[in-house]
C-alpha cells in the first residue's frame, strides 16, 4: 500500500537528515525542507520533493506543501524539526540572533503548523511532530533566548494537541538533549562554544541524529489512536 506523505523541515543537515533518511527507509514519500539545496539534493532519497526555502516566509512554506500534496496525496507527518541556537549572555549578545531564533524556531514552527493543520482536521487524521529541545523543559548556562524559543515549542506543543486531539490529529514533542550535528556552529560567541564543547567531552558524547530519527520513527509509528505526547531522551550521563 502506498505510504502517505511525510514533510521534515530543516532537513539538510543533522536530525531533520537523518529522520528524512529514516523515514524514506520505510517507504514514506517526502518533501524535504531547507534553504541549502545541495544538502538536500545530496540526500538523493527516493520519490522525495525538495524545495530550498526559508521557513520563516508562510507563503513559500504553504505553497510547498500545496505543491507536494497535489504529487503525494495529503500530508500525513509533518516533522517541524528547523532550528537555531545562537548561545550568549544577555548583557552582550546582539538581539539579532535573538530575533533569528524566535523567526525560526517559533515563528517558522507555527508557519509549519499552519501549513498542513486545516487539512488534518478537515481529514480527521494527522501528526505533527514538533522537535524541541531538554532546553524546552530546563535551562542552561547562556542558552536564555534559545530556551525561550524552545519551552515556546512545548506550550504551542501541547496547547495545540489539547485543541485537535477531538479531531484525532496527534501532536508529538520531541525533546533531545545534546546531539551531534551542526546547530552548535552558528553561535557566534567562541568562548562559549569552546565551553559547550569541553562540556559535550566531559560527558563523554552526545547523542546521535539517528537515534532521535528513530525516535521520531518510533513515535509516529504508534496506532492511530494512541499518541506519545512527549519524548525527552539525552545521552545518558548528560545531567
Ligand atoms: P543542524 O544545524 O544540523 O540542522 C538545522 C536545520 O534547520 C538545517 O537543516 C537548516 O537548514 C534548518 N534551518 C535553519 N534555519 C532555517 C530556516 N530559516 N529555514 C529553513 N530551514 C532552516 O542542527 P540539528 O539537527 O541539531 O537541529 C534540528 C533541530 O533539533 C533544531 O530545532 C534544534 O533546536 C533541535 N535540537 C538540537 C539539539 C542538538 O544538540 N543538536 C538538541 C535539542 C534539540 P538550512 O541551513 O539549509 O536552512
Amino acid at each position: 500500500m502506498q505510504k502517505p506523505l511525510a514533510i521534515v523541515t530543516g532537513a539538510s543537515s543533522g536530525i531533520g537528515a537523518a529522520t528524512a533518511q529514516r523515514l524514506s527507509e520505510r517507504g514514506y514519500p517526502l518533501l524535504l525542507l531547507g534553504r541549502r539545496l545541495d544538502r538536500l539534493q545530496a540526500l538523493n532519497l527516493p520519490k522525495t520533493m525538495i524545495r530550498a526555502l526559508d521557513v520563516t516566509d508562510r507563503i513559500a512554506l504553504a505553497s510547498a506543501v500545496a505543491e507536494a500534496e497535489q504529487q503525494f496525496g495529503p500530508t500525513d507527518l509533518l516533522v517541524n524539526n528547523a532550528g537555531v541556537m545562537l548561545l550568549g549572555s544577555m548583557a552582550t549578545q546582539d538581539p539579532g540572533e535573538w530575533d533569528r531564533m524566535l523567526d525560526v524556531n517559533v515563528k517558522g514552527l507555527l508557519n509549519g503548523i499552519h501549513a498542513v493543520l486545516a487539512g488534518m482536521v478537515a481529514r480527521r487524521r494527522g501528526t505533527i511532530v514538533n522537535v524541541s529541545s531538554i532546553a524546552g523543559r530546563k535551562t542552561f548556562p547562556s542558552h536564555a533566548a534559545y530556551c525561550g524559543t524552545k519551552f515556546a515549542v512545548h506550550a504551542i506543543s501541547e496547547n495545540l494537541r489539547e485543541e485537535v486531539s477531538g479531531q484525532d490529529v496527534r501532536v508529538i514533542t520531541i525533546a533531545p538533549g545534546a546531539v551531534e550535528t551542526e546547530l552548535l556552529g552558528h553561535t557566534t560567541d567562541e568562548a562559549i562554544k569552546r565551553g559547550y564543547d569541553e562540556w559535550k567531552q566531559q560527558m563523554g558524547g552526545v547523542l546521535e541524529a539517528a537515534t532521535v530519527a528513530e525516535t521520531i520513527r518510533f513515535a509516529y509509528e504508534q496506532p492511530q489512536h494512541v499518541c506519545i505526547r512527549e519524548i525527552v531522551l539525552a545521552a545518558t550521563r548528560q545531567p
